[in-house]
């Protein structure tokens, strides 16, 4: 079994939500996927290029105006009012305007 490879980066978020009062959130992505593709891409690229070919994967290709960018969001039990994204959907906006209004609406 191999050890688990520490990943030295904090993915971070800052955004605004829908709410039109909202004051912008700050929150960490505990994705497993991000920290792989941090492994993945420091092997393949090298410790020079691996963070600009982590910004086009995890911002640049995802937060374009042709995707409606979704997160996941999550806690834990030990603090419940600290919430964290725990993955990202970013479908093109095409689907999305066919999907149902809300979660409890037919
Ligand atoms: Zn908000």
């Amino acid at each position: 079994m191999a050890p688990l490879e520490w990943v030295p980066l904090d993915f971070r978020y800052r955004f605004r939500c829908a709410d039109d009062d909202c004051p912008t959130h700050d929150m960490a992505l505990k994705d497993w996927e991000a920290g792989a593709s941090y492994r993945k891409f420091l092997r393949k690229y090298g410790e020079r290029a691996v963070h600009d070919k982590l910004r086009e994967r995890w911002y640049d290709s995802m937060f374009t105006p042709d995707r409606a960018v979704h997160f996941f969001v999550g806690n834990i039990a030990a603090h419940p009012k600290t919430f964290m994204l725990l993955g990202i959907f970013y479908p093109k906006v095409n689907i999305v305007q066919y999907a149902q209004d809300g979660l409890f609406t037919l």
